[in-house]
């Protein structure tokens, strides 16, 4: 695997090893049946244990059976996890990023022990609701409302794009709380059996197949009061998650990148034509001299957030500065790599083109590469771009 500057020597041996966990599970257990589940467009849902078992989920948070391990480990979990496909990372990513790690920074001691030994374990699975039919990358703008009835409340509107929808137990629902002065954005944790909850799987997507997507509408759904997160109030909740989970894609993408390479190399040095290995002619070189050292330079990028992470010095522009970047490189490179395999390319026994398509929600969720540009311009002009 490539690792030209010989970053690994700089690994502790608990990274080594979660790291070689990931590698050997996606190996043994990704890779023998990715391409069958992306072209039926199905979530493998007998990963989720395993992955349980292995210990995941949130492995970089702390208690409540979660093994805490560094930035760094976690980083390179993500990396190999979507060097198998980027849907089995946004499993993972969703369940820790985007729920376990609301629970835990936000939610009641009643909460974090309810939902975070369960989901760490992989028993119960979550999902997070932020995006509307009418309100993407402005978010803010969500219409979907909770009221406070007595005891309850009671929640209605609309959310699209939940990953993990379809198969989850609960769902963190950002809404407006309307009993409240201002009508901040709260946090709902919302449990799929509850009446009023109808939830539908989004078919039909050329991307992103090997991962489950959903849509659903809240029709007077009631929960009780002790299911709001009670540690946050406003935007920040939903974006300090994001800011999460935008870290584990930042290097994600380096692992589907690595994958397009490793496979375009060995292609390269097997495929003959013209009497002799195609990685023999400069132009094919060219290519992969330079999906190396886009990697390599992506892949020090995240190694310099995880210390900024791990300091606490980390700022969410940092985040979005990797994320836009990576996610840009994978995209570009899966398509390179994809043009090295010729004819067999295109089809579903070589990894790029699943990679390719896969980038091109990686480029559009968690922030789209617009978005990301934006939050750099504003960082660097204090003038917002956004409206
Ligand atoms: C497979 C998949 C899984 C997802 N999973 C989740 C999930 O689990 N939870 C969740 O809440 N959401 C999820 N999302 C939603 C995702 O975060 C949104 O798709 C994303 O935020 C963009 O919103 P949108 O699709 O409505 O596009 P829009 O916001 O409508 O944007 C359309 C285009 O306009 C551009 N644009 C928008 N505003 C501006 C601006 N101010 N200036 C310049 N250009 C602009 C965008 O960059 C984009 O190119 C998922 C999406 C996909 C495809």
């Amino acid at each position: 695997m490539i690792d030209f500057v010989e970053l690994e020597q700089d690994l502790s041996q608990e990274e080594r090893t979660v790291r070689d966990e990931a590698r050997k599970f996606v190996e043994e257990e990704v890779r023998p049946i990715i391409a069958d589940h992306y072209l039926e467009g199905t979530f493998p849902t007998e990963l989720i244990s395993r992955l349980g078992d292995l210990g995941f989920y949130a492995p970089n948070l702390e208690g409540y059976g979660l093994s805490n391990v560094s930035e760094t480990a976690y980083g390179l979990l993500m990396q190999e996890l979507e060097a198998g496909d980027s849907g089995v990372r946004s499993m993972a990513s969703v369940q820790g990023a985007l729920v376990m790690y609301p629970i835990y920074a936000f939610g009641s001691e009643e909460q974090k022990k309810r939902w975070l030994p369960s989901m760490g374990k992989g028993d119960a699975i979550g999902g997070f609701a932020l995006t509307e039919p009418e309100h993407g990358s402005d978010a803010g703008s969500m219409e979907t409302q909770a009221e406070r009835d007595g005891e309850e409340f009671v929640l209605n509107g609309e959310k699209r794009w939940c990953t993990n929808s379809p198969i989850a137990d609960v769902l963190v629902v950002w809404a407006r709380d309307t009993s409240s002065e201002g009508e901040p954005v709260r946090g709902f944790l919302v449990e799929t059996d509850r009446d009023g909850l109808d939830i539908d799987t989004i078919d039909g997507k050329l991307s992103l197949r090997a991962s489950s997507s959903g849509e659903f509408t809240m029709d007077g759904v009631r929960i009780p009061k002790e299911n709001v997160l009670p540690g946050v109030s406003g935007m920040k909740g939903p974006l300090s998650c994001l800011t999460q989970a935008r870290y584990g894609i930042a290097w994600g993408a380096v692992g589907a990148a690595r994958d397009c390479f490793e496979e375009a190399r060995t292609y390269a040095t097997d495929r003959e034509q013209f009497g002799k290995p195609i990685g023999g002619f400069q132009l094919q070189q060219e290519k992969l001299a330079e999906m190396a050292t886009q990697i390599t330079t992506s892949q020090l990028l995240v190694h310099r957030l995880a210390e900024l992470k791990e300091r606490g010095e980390l700022r969410p522009q940092h985040v979005s500065m990797a994320k836009r970047n990576n996610v840009e490189m994978a995209r570009d490179q899966s398509r390179i790599a994809r043009e090295m395999l010729g004819g067999n390319g295109i089809t579903a026994e070589y990894s790029p083109i699943r990679h390719m398509a896969n980038m091109e929600t990686v480029y559009t969720y968690e922030g789209t590469h617009d978005i990301h540009t934006l939050i750099l311009g504003q960082d660097f002009t204090g003038i917002s771009a956004f409206e």
